[in-house]
């Protein structure tokens, strides 16, 4: 019994040695852009780091290939919606900078909800620039628990990673203003207890546009976040039908990928290869057909938990 999980264990030792060669190898033939960083590349950090982008007059991507870092200077300062997590906190701020503006600038760091991937770097750019923190009071609770848990399970989160102290909470209804910017905050629950999402005009050659930051684009918790979600999904149908720029919280959404595989990175390119033609970025279809398959997903998720809880109770 003893030789044989011996055995076991190492030849799960080779499997895994084997699976982080194919990590760093390259991107898997047939996949998009957006499924090389948010899969087969997701642990490649170099491969990770990607140039910083503009897509709208007023918006930057500066996070690296699978987490969005969204940058929204204003004429009073600057405002981060999320902050990746380590390894990339440096090189988000280094971001900053290379499209032109001083990380010490930042006012506000906006959070998209209590996940370690995108709160990871706030409290060292808190640190950096002074900068407050906005998430909900659930979300802040969710976030803050979440830490106590993994530190009672012996996992101490990272030098970097840390959950940062509770500082500004933001609610259904509040406007956030910077200068000449207001960012209109909602409360959409189901990826996590209280995630908001921000909305606030966006600009293409000056031109205004409804640009969105949904912040829980996908259901989790069984039957109850997965209601919950779908809840949130059908009061974008119902609110937000009208937006025009979707502001992803992943270049390549895991549980509802932009159809046509045109995720961040592949409009991005779009973007690049006709830079004087219409911006790529600025498509309400895209977003009225996410939130059909976000619908549709849904439904079906919360019917698969359903299913699950039911086959627990007769096991
Ligand atoms: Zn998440």
């Amino acid at each position: 019994m003893r030789r044989t999980r011996i055995a076991t264990f190492a030849l799960a030792m080779v499997a895994t040695a084997a699976l982080a060669g194919a990590q760093t190898a390259g991107p898997a033939p047939g996949e998009s852009l957006s499924q090389s960083y948010r899969g087969s590349q997701a642990r490649n950090v170099e491969y990770q780091k990607i140039a910083p982008f503009k897509v709208m007059d007023n918006v930057y991507y500066v996070g690296p290939g699978s987490v969005s870092v969204w940058l929204v200077p204003t004429s009073a300062g600057l405002i981060l919606i999320d902050t990746a997590q380590e390894p990339y906190v440096d090189y988000v701020i280094d971001n900053i900078r290379k499209v032109g503006f001083d990380p010490k600038n930042i006012k506000y760091i906006l959070l998209t909800h209590g996940h370690l991937d995108h709160f990871g770097g706030a409290a060292k750019i808190k640190a950096l620039s002074g900068a407050r923190i906005a998430l909900t009071e659930t979300d802040w609770n969710f976030m803050a628990m979440q830490q106590a848990n993994a530190i009672k399970n012996g996992r101490n989160p990272k030098a970097g990673d840390e959950a940062p102290a509770k500082d500004m909470v933001i609610k259904e209804g509040d406007t956030i203003t910077l200068g000449d910017t207001k960012i209109k905050v909602y409360v959409l629950p189901g990826h996590t207890p209280g995630s908001p999402a921000y909305e606030f005009t966006v600009y293409d050659n000056k031109k205004p546009y409804k640009g969105l930051v949904f912040g829980g684009p996908g259901p989790r918790n069984g039957v109850e976040g997965g209601t919950e979600f779908l809840k949130s999904i059908e009061r974008l149908e119902k609110d937000f039908a009208d937006v025009q720029v979707a502001l992803n919280v992943h270049s390549f959404l895991n549980s509802y990928p932009y159809p046509n595989n045109m995720g961040i990175l592949e409009l991005r390119d779009v973007k690049a290869k006709n830079p004087n033609g219409p911006n790529p970025f600025i498509n309400n279809a895209l977003w009225r057909q996410w939130l059909k398959d976000a619908h549709a997903g849904a439904v079906k998720y919360i019917a698969d938990e359903k299913a699950k809880a039911q086959k627990g109770q007769t096991n």
